[in-house]
């Protein structure tokens, strides 16, 4: 009898493992794959979140000694606006880093054994045991030879990504769910200057992306929206790639052609959902949980924060703290509360929709500003909250950095003139004005409709 079974050793599970068998807790871990082996999705960004968390947990320097740079400035290249800013700081921690996914994925799983799991690789797990009243209280599987595997817990985590049996075998069911929105090609190149930054480009429906990762290479991509997305030979991505990049920032594109691609292109996508993620004696952990579109580059860092969370619930309920179930069902409403928000930001990024004129003047605005850039980066790192940045007290502050003069349009004029100049003893107007931006300014005008 374990305290806990999870199910999936990477990111999520893991992690979630290391914190509860830190906290003197028999965890087993379980994993179809046998490890070192098997590759996750990933063009590896860890946003400043995560590497807090790594950072807590020991295991930064760990990480760094694998050979990835600090990343402290992300941008945004849209259309003929620019945007690049330095990334704020989370308790002391503002950089990000792109390490090499298996390394990473190794380094937590390390972690977890050496903290005491037991590490079963290669054991899928099929059938949940419960009880008479539909608590779950174990798992059913099999190793690679067909060998039963029947073990027990006071809880179960799925741990076990996006397509979790664990889920499925629950019928847990997801909300704010969308089908995938894009789709993307992405590769390694070498020879790119490494500078610590985060390239992101939005340009005549492609997303173009680069930044640097592991021993120095570069990851370069490009996603698109699934209806003009076609799987192609490896030319055809070279040529896709490089002009989404021509399009927009064409001395980058220059520069691809003048270094070299090192590894095959990859392809990725997934749907975005959240998933009911609690219940008797079990609970889902990283993207069993909640699986959003790659643009942002959070599933890692959110992984990394639920597991957190999940780890602190699960000790309260195993150490008698508080009943269990209401524990899990605490974590479950904390895990919402920190990503729902940047969930929904997500969502709308991975429609890539070009910027309206108006959207563009605000960007522009943004990187006048001395806080808006910072905090526009900070947003897509997870760390400003969406309704926190197009708050009305952040827009109303944002009308002050519009190019003078005829540049934004007559609609952000008028918006500017309605907020700014008539005088504040008319409410109505404010109201006017930022009914008009939410109008004119697509998601970023929701939180103030
Ligand atoms: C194209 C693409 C690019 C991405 N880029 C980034 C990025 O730059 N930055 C970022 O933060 N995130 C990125 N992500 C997301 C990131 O890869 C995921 O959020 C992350 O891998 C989730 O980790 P996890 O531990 O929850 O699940 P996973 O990494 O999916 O691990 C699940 C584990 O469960 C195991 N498992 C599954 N079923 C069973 C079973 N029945 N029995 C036993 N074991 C089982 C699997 O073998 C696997 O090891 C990207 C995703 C995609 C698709």
């Amino acid at each position: 009898m374990y305290d806990a079974i999870v199910v999936g050793a990477r990111i999520s599970g893991a992690s979630t493992a290391m914190l509860l068998s830190r906290a003197g807790h028999k965890v087993l871990l379980l994993d179809r794959a046998v490890f070192p082996g098997g590759k996750a999705a990933a063009t590896n960004l860890v946003h400043p979140p995560g590497i807090l968390r790594l950072k807590r947990w020991g295991l930064l320097d760990e990480l760094t000694a694998t050979g990835c740079p600090p990343i402290t400035e992300y941008g945004l290249r849209s259309g003929p606006v620019e945007l690049m800013a330095r990334l704020p700081a989370v308790d002391g921690v503002g950089e990000a880093y792109s390490p090499e996914r298996s390394r990473l994925d190794q380094i937590l799983l390390d972690a977890a054994v050496k903290a005491g799991a037991e590490l079963r690789s290669g054991v899928s797990v099929r059938e949940l045991i419960t009880d008479d009243a539909g608590t779950v209280t174990g798992v059913r599987g099999e190793t690679s030879d067909r060998t039963p595997v029947v073990e027990h817990a006071r809880v179960v985590v799925g741990a076990d990504g996006s397509n979790s049996t664990v889920a499925r075998l629950l019928d847990a069911p997801k909300y704010e769910a969308h089908p995938v929105l894009n789709k993307s090609h992405w590769s390694y190149w070498e020879g790119l200057p490494h500078d610590g930054r985060v390239r992101t480009y939005r340009h005549a429906g492609k997303h173009a992306f680069t930044w640097p990762t592991h021993d120095g290479l570069t990851i370069v991509g490009v996603a698109l929206p699934v209806a003009d997305f076609k799987a192609t030979s490896d030319e055809d991505r070279d040529r896709t790639v490089i002009s989404a990049f021509d399009e927009v920032d064409p001395e980058r594109a220059e520069l691809l052609r003048a270094t070299k691609r090192v590894d095959r292109w990859m392809t990725g996508s997934v749907p975005n959902f959240l998933r009911r993620s609690h219940g008797p004696g079990w609970a889902l952990a990283g993207d069993a949980g909640y699986t959003r579109d790659p643009i942002t580059a959070a599933g890692i860092t959110d992984g990394l924060r639920g597991a957190e969370l999940l780890a602190a619930a699960v000790e309260s309920g195993l150490s008698g703290r508080e009943p269990l179930e209401a524990a899990l069902a605490g974590y479950a409403r904390d895990r919402d509360a920190l990503v729902t928000g940047h969930y929904r930001y997500t969502r709308d990024h991975a429609t890539i929709a070009d910027h309206s004129r108006e959207e563009l003047a605000f960007i522009q605005a943004m990187n006048r500003s001395p806080t808006h850039g910072r905090d526009m980066v900070g947003m897509f790192a997870t760390m400003v909250h969406p309704a926190e940045f197009y708050s009305p007290a952040s827009i109303h502050a944002l009308l002050d950095h519009l190019e003078p003069g005829a540049g934004p349009g007559w609609k952000l004029r008028m918006v500017r003139w309605l907020a700014r100049g008539v005088p504040r003893h008319l409410p109505g107007a404010t109201r006017t004005a930022d009914r008009l931006v939410a109008k004119n300014l697509g998601p970023m005008g929701q939180y103030l409709a």
